[in-house]
């Protein structure tokens, strides 16, 4: 350990885009094609016609010798538009209310930096959830208070009340939450909702809608009543724009103001927010593809779910978590996501399951065959 480095950072493992997946044993066992299902992305790159419009841009409009627009202003106006449209609300939120981000990742770093850095705070999460929140808490010191899902993964919520009370030195600031989680895929609870409401004004309820498109299920109208609420939501799914990197999150204005000084000035290059613009411009297009990827959801799920041997959560998200029914042991998931990987299907193994994003047609049908194939290998099957 270099001896200039916090102490704590040496316990710290980097994050990983594709854990499962030493980059030199991927590339000497993996064939060249592979069905990456891992990180919850749309399948589909963006229509050309777009891309066109895109490099248009960036050739005609964009001066490269020229800082981006650090307020964001265009982008962010676009952005209340859609948030206002998607949840129903004809006079809601403008500009003031959304802040945004190099990824929803920057904003919860923001968010952590705002509310509990220098020993101001702790944050409270429910495994297992998007580690991102602890990840990035961890880097800043900041500890993170864990309590457990329950058999059907909604949140403990006498734990999760008794972590809120109970926690000193420092206290909980943050509650963090996905809607619909990952990796488990289920909406919160009705009982869940009522939880979050009852939390008090000094803490911060953070309500991360990454996967709103595929679950129209939205709690943003709350925000115009609870100043210590805050939805995130991000370009990197739903709009098919992983690459350009584009967060956003919408809160009371107050809130937006602090996120929007602690985060560093030029996050957003231009043609990122140029990209974030074409898409929302082009919204109508590229949501139209949603009820096609739900259904395959659905198809792949009820294919899956045939099998005496596994559990098929219910999914309200772009991707499916499975469990496998009995003991199974870790080296035994491992080994089923060795085997997959090897024919050319890159899933997620977490929480003692598999998290598998829902593909084109014909991936899902390349990972219906080759999960079928993995697991009538156990013996146990
Ligand atoms: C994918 C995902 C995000 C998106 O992160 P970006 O940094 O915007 O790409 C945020 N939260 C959750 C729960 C996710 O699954």
């Amino acid at each position: 350990m270099l001896p200039f480095l916090r102490t704590d950072l040496a316990q710290l493992a980097a994050y990983q885009a594709h854990p499962q997946t030493p980059p030199d044993a991927a590339s000497a066992i993996a064939p060249p094609v592979l069905d990456r299902l891992d990180t919850n992305e749309s399948p589909v790159d963006l229509p050309e016609e777009l891309k066109q419009k895109l490099a248009w841009t960036l050739q005609t409009a964009i001066e490269s010798n020229r800082y981006p627009d650090g307020g964001h202003h265009a982008l962010r106006q676009a952005i209340a538009e859609y948030v206002n449209e998607s949840a129903h609300l004809p006079a809601g939120f403008g500009a003031e209310s959304i802040s945004v981000g190099n990824g929803s990742d920057e904003l919860i770093r923001s968010i952590l930096i705002a509310t509990c850095l220098g020993g101001n705070g702790s944050i409270l999460v429910s495994n297992p959830t998007f580690s991102m929140y602890a990840i990035l808490a961890q880097t800043l010191g900041i500890p993170v208070i864990a309590v457990n899902r329950t058999a059907h993964f909604e949140i403990d919520l006498a734990a999760a009340q008794t972590a809120l009370t109970q926690t000193q030195a420092p206290p909980v600031r943050v509650v963090f939450v996905v809607h619909p989680n990952s990796p488990t895929a289920n909406p919160l609870t009705p009982a869940e909702i009522t939880w979050l409401q009852s939390i008090p004004a000094h803490v911060l309820v953070v309500i991360d809608e990454a996967y709103f498109e595929f679950s129209q299920t939205t709690l943003v109208g709350e925000i115009r009543h609870r100043p210590n609420w805050m939805v995130l939501r991000t370009f990197s799914k739903a709009f098919r724009l992983a690459a350009h990197r584009v967060g956003y999150a919408i809160a009371d204005p107050a809130a937006i103001a602090v996120l929007e000084k602690v985060r560093l000035p030029y996050n957003l290059p231009s043609v990122t927010q140029a990209a974030a613009q074409l898409a929302l411009a082009h919204r109508a297009q590229l949501l139209a593809t949603i009820p096609e990827l739900q259904q395959e959801r659905d198809k792949l799920s009820a294919a899956l779910s045939q099998h005496p041997a596994l559990q098929i959560w219910s999914s309200q998200a772009n991707f499916i978590y499975v469990t496998l029914n009995g003991d199974i042991s870790p080296a035994t998931l491992t080994a089923i996501h060795q085997t997959l990987h090897q024919q050319g299907t890159l899933i997620r193994q977490i929480a003692g399951g598999f998290r598998i994003t829902v593909g084109t047609p014909e991936e899902n049908a390349r990972t219906l065959s080759r999960f079928m194939g993995a697991i009538a290998t156990l013996p146990s099957c």
